[in-house]
């Protein structure tokens, strides 16, 4: 077989290799660094695929298989043990050991036995529990080597074992390995050690991809091959992995690195935590906004007539009685005044003072002679004085007889006068002519103009000054705005109605519409926004540690992962994250709310459903966050992987 590495260089790394290992073999490869020792490691443990030629194990033509069939070949054959060794930091010796055979379908408790003997095999029984980083060069590799052990396959293949090793460590190292060759094991070892490579029964010397076998004389090659033997034990199945191993292997290692795991686990939380925040504050909102809207939904309609023309039809009728008793008599109506503005007239304290040095006061005819106000003070200090109120309920809930000869005046008006007490009946003159002022307007609702005017029943003002327009102020049960509003012009001016103009409140019910769902989307949006860079940031963390992890990946893939297997255990580790994300964060987002409802002094409206929601969220998000990083793990090639 060849293999050539394309680029603008190709590399021809392998040429023409023409191989056959027996079983049972102690082969040692020799070669200069970069001479394609590791690439033919690689082809021969099927981690790779040759360019050309062909390629049998155990009879079984290798060439044109899949990518499972070939995990499930070494996951049945091949064990590898590395310079770089190659364990799961933050993980324990025994549950690194574990591993080898993890992709073999077999129970949790068969392969920690098998690890505990492996162990004890290569003489770290009584370090089970430690975690690899606290161990030393060569008891690292013996980890690795028990890790090939307890994987139960006939061939263990290393590449240069003791690369890294001192000399004590690297012989114990190799005295291990020889004493698997011993107990049947194939050995392929790659080496720059002489020595070790003298105590092989094969020499390989690899130059420039090409290999020849070196003569090491009779006496190594008369052994007869041993059968293989391993025990039925570690057999298993080839390249299966059991669902609750899967899981627990993700669960344990989130917790390899639990600080990393917390930061990302944190990242949920937020990103849901912010979510369900939105999301619960604007159903608490929402409902303020309602309660709100309903507590003052508008009840008042208000038409203003055209300018009025003294003699005309629209002057008669906007300043009728009649017309006033057709808007009262619409359905839907509690009460309605029609104010008649009037052009300015001088208003004095004093009789005989020279009128044209007094600036003009608004004149105003109410209809009828009634003037219903919010506040009036009368003078007879009955109750009714002072009826000061701020609720629209009680507006206009005032009723005032103005009479032939009474006025009442706003309050602006009245203090610019400096009136004297109401009780004395003062007296005021309007261009010249004396009016008896029944009432001081204090509140007049909404109709602010009034507070510098002066009342007079709608007779009066008429004798006194040209109308100039009227105004029909009309309170309407709640919801009859709407209707009013459409009936109102032609009840209060027959003859033409099209000329009046309507000032009424958006119909409630749409207005509450429209609120909610401005608000509602806006909350979405916020919504998903906060979800969004969970998402993200999530993405780029896995992606990240992904990255990092580049070697174990490698390494689950060379003992029989499946791309498949790769992506459920990152995808696992996503989900475990984003599930715990969630929980926090909707237990996060239940404490916001609650604090800022107790800081509004609002109803806190709170959905039994939030932390299963939170939790679906996280998962969402952690479906979606996990994406990118799985695809990136499970495309990761293991020939690659592994060349540090
Ligand atoms: P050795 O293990 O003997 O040091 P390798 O088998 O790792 O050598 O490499 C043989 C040659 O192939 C080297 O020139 C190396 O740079 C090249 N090579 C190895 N792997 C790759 C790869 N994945 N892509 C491109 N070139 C590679
Ligand atoms: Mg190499």
């Amino acid at each position: 077989m060849s293999k050539s590495y394309p680029g603008d260089v190709p590399v021809h790394a392998l040429r023409s290799v023409d191989l056959d290992i027996k079983q049972g073999d102690y082969i040692a490869i020799e070669g200069p660094s970069g001479s394609g020792k590791s690439t033919l490691l690689n082809q021969i443990t099927l981690l790779d695929i040759p360019t050309t030629g062909s390629y049998q194990i155990r009879g079984t033509d290798m060439a044109g298989r899949s990518d499972n069939f070939r995990a499930e070949v070494r996951s049945a054959q091949f064990a590898f043990i590395f310079q770089s060794f190659h364990l799961l930091a933050g993980r324990t010796v025994l549950e690194n050991v574990a591993l080898g055979s993890l992709y073999r379908g077999l129970r949790m408790s068969q392969r920690e036995d098998a690890a505990v003997e492996a162990l004890q095999f290569v003489g770290l029984g009584e370090k089970l529990d430690k975690r690899t980083e606290n161990l030393s060069g060569g008891e690292r590799q013996r980890v690795a080597i028990a890790r090939a052990i307890a994987s139960g396959t006939p061939v263990i293949v290393a590449d240069e074992p003791t690369g890294n090793l001192d000399t004590v460590s690297g012989r114990q190292v190799m005295e291990t390995l020889e004493r698997l060759n011993e107990g049947g094991s194939t050995l392929v070892v790659v080496t720059h050690d002489k020595e070790v490579a003298a105590r092989a029964k094969r020499r390989l010397w690899v130059q420039d991809g090409k290999v020849t076998e070196v003569d090491v004389g009779s006496a190594a090659s008369q052994l007869p091959p041993q059968k293989l033997q391993t025990s039925p034990m570690t057999r298993g199945r080839d390249s299966r992995i059991r669902f609750i191993d899967a899981i627990l292997d993700a669960w344990r290692g989130m917790w390899a690195f639990p600080r990393k795991t917390v930061a990302l686990i944190m990242a949920v939380a937020l990103g849901v935590g912010l979510g369900l925040t939105t999301l619960g504050l604007s159903q608490t909102a929402r409902f303020q906004v309602s309660d709100l809207f309903d507590a003052q939904r508008n009840q008042r309609v208000a038409l203003s007539s055209p300018e009025l023309e003294p003699g005309t039809f629209v002057d008669a009728e906007a300043t009728a009685e009649v017309s006033l008793q057709r808007l009262r008599d619409l359905r839907g109506v509690e009460s309605a005044q029609v104010y008649v503005m009037h052009d300015e007239k001088p208003v004095t304290s004093r009789p005989g003072v020279s009128l044209e040095l007094v600036r003009g006061s608004p004149i105003v005819g109410v209809v009828g002679g009634e003037l219903f106000a919010a506040g009036v003070d009368t003078g007879s200090g009955d109750g009714q004085s002072e009826a000061q109120s701020t609720q629209m309920d009680s507006e206009l809930s005032r009723l005032v007889a103005v009479g032939s000869g009474d006025v009442v005046l706003g309050s602006q008006l009245a203090s610019s006068l400096e009136i004297g007490p109401l009780l004395a009946s003062p007296t005021v003159w309007v261009d010249g002519h004396p009016r008896r002022v029944v009432g001081i307007l204090t509140d007049s609702g909404l109709q602010v103009g009034l507070l510098e005017a002066l009342i007079t029943s709608e007779e009066d003002a008429a004798q006194i000054s040209r109308p100039s327009y009227a105004n029909a102020e009309v309170r309407v049960l709640p919801g009859a705005a709407k209707q009013v509003a459409e009936q109102g012009p032609l009840a209060w001016i027959p003859s033409a109605p099209e000329l009046v103009t309507v000032d009424a409140p958006p119909d409630p019910s749409t207005m509450r519409e429209v609120i909610e769902t401005n608000m509602g989307t806006m909350l979405a949006v916020l919504t998903g926004v906060a979800l969004l860079a969970a998402v993200l940031s999530l993405t780029n963390a896995m992606t990240t540690a992904v990255l990092q992890r580049t070697g174990e990946f490698g390494l689950r893939r060379a003992i029989g992962a499946r791309r498949i297997h790769i992506r459920s255990l990152v995808l696992t580790e996503a989900l475990f994250i984003g599930a715990a994300g969630g929980l926090l964060g909707a237990y996060l987002s239940l404490l916001v709310i609650l604090a800022v409802t107790i800081v509004q002094s609002w109803q806190p409206v709170i959905s039994p459903l939030a932390i299963p929601t939170g939790v679906l969220g996280g998962i969402l998000v952690g479906l979606l966050g996990g994406l990118i990083a799985t695809g990136r793990a499970a495309r990761i090639e293991p020939h690659d992987a592994l060349r540090v």
